[in-house]
């Protein structure tokens, strides 16, 4: 059987093709040279199978794509505090190259808007290092989130460099505040390298992916950045990645993004897809118009809303049952599924109204395949208690979803492998 996920992507493709409105961007001439009509979209799953569908290994320029990518290696080599320092998280809800900085610090507004861009090139590295060895650290972050070695557009960078007038007053503007503290054109001469680095809708798709994967590598395993730092990215993709249109985009498609004005889209949703599409026709906000169309079939075709509110999960709590007898009568409480907060809330609601009264008591985690950290803490606070209360207390924890639980203060817990185990298990 031949997968259904290639023909859908063929056919919206073909839904938004007859549509050429818009044009491609010409303040940057070589951009406008590009051939309007081309087409591709790409999905990557954040296990790193990905399909594609149009133009998808023809490469072009990143643009403000690289922007989320740049802001998350500045993030990671310098920290929060340092890159807060210099770049805000508010939407400014004006254009990409607006010169909008905070009324006295002259802070730029946020990282994807050109002001916070510029100054985000500058925090990569170390600080110490000389702009050409910076340059070097961005592009091969820039690669390492896509899994291969990226290039850069020498004519695409010539081009821009010749007419960036307005990027380089906002830079200027930067180091008048101190945002920048280096020669300004030497930082915009990098950023717009950064910005001519070539990509194609595959790589995009997998970077994307890489997002969505928590900062790591679908493919390699290679963990690129850290977990924390993917969550400020994917935030201020959500609330400022398209620019003066992130209302609308926020309200109709729901899914953090990044837009470039070489027509490429890359959208993320955190634990399941990287999504890019590349089409250089451009509405008035400077975003691709059939990638936007592609991406509102997406969200609704697919439900990849990130406001769509989920089935509420299937009860965690799948069954509980007693065995054996007297004083060795053991209380099973078999748990399922995914657990975070809520549903270690419904567990600890369980468990309080049953209040086991057997002597032993078997918390079954077998159906479970994940537990985030604070329901693990809540897991293992029910142990301390119980054992506390005078209970034997057991995991049955054949894939080892708790490693080492340690209960602490007063807790015990034995570890079996099954419920049959637990029920033949003596004086632990
Ligand atoms: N290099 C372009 C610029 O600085 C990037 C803009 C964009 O893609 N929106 O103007």
């Amino acid at each position: 059987m031949r997968s259904p996920i290639p023909d859908y992507l063929a056919e919206v493709r073909g839904a938004v093709e007859p549509d050429r409105s818009g044009a491609p961007a010409d303040y940057i001439p070589e951009l406008a040279a590009a051939d309007p009509e081309r087409l591709g979209v790409a999905f990557a799953m954040v296990d790193g199978e990905v399909y594609a569908s149009g133009d998808v290994d023809q490469a072009f320029t990143i643009q403000s794509i690289s922007k989320p990518f740049v802001y998350a290696l500045a993030l990671a080599d310098r920290g929060f505090g340092t890159v807060l320092d210099k770049v805000g998280v508010e939407p400014s809800g004006e254009a990409f190259n607006e010169i909008s900085l905070e009324p006295g610090t002259g802070r730029p507004f946020n990282p994807m808007i050109n002001a916070g861009a510029i100054a985000t090139h500058s925090l990569v590295g170390t600080g110490q290092m000389g702009a050409d060895v910076r340059l070097r650290r961005v592009i091969d972050g820039l690669s390492a989130f896509a899994g291969r070695g990226l290039e850069t557009d020498e004519s695409v960078f010539a081009s821009e460099m010749a007419h960036a007038h307005r990027n380089f007053a906002i830079a200027h503007m930067l180091r008048t505040h101190g945002i920048l503290t280096e020669d300004p054109a030497t930082v915009v001469e990098g950023y717009i390298r950064q910005c001519a680095v070539l990509v194609t809708v595959r790589d995009l798709a997998v970077m994307a992916a890489t997002l969505a994967n928590n900062g790591v590598h679908p493919v390699s395993g290679q963990r690129v950045v850290p977990g924390p730092v993917v969550r400020q990215v994917l935030s201020v993709m959500s609330t400022c990645g398209m620019y003066d249109a992130a209302g609308d985009w926020a309200t109709q498609v729901g899914i953090p993004a990044k837009s470039g004005v070489a027509g490429g889209l890359i959208g993320s949703l955190p634990g399941q897809i990287g999504i890019a599409t590349f089409s250089p026709r451009l509405d008035s906000h400077g975003n691709s118009v059939r990638g936007v169309s592609l991406f509102e079939r997406f969200s609704s075709d697919m439900g990849l809303h990130l406001m769509e509110v989920p089935a509420p999960a299937r009860a965690v709590v799948r069954g509980t049952r007693v065995v054996g007898t007297g004083a060795a009568a053991g209380r099973v409480v078999e748990l399922q599924g995914a657990i975070r907060f809520t549903g270690a809330e419904r567990f600890v609601r369980e468990i309080v109204s049953i209040a086991p009264s057997e002597p032993r008591v078997a918390l079954d985690l077998t159906h479970v395949h994940s537990i985030d950290d604070v329901a693990r803490r809540m897991l293992l606070e029910v142990v301390r208690r119980l054992t506390l209360d005078g209970r034997e207390v057991y995991l049955v924890d054949p894939e080892t979803v708790v490693p080492d639980p340690d209960p602490g203060d007063g807790g015990r817990v034995a570890v079996v492998r099954t419920v049959e185990e637990f029920v033949h298990h003596r004086g632990g």
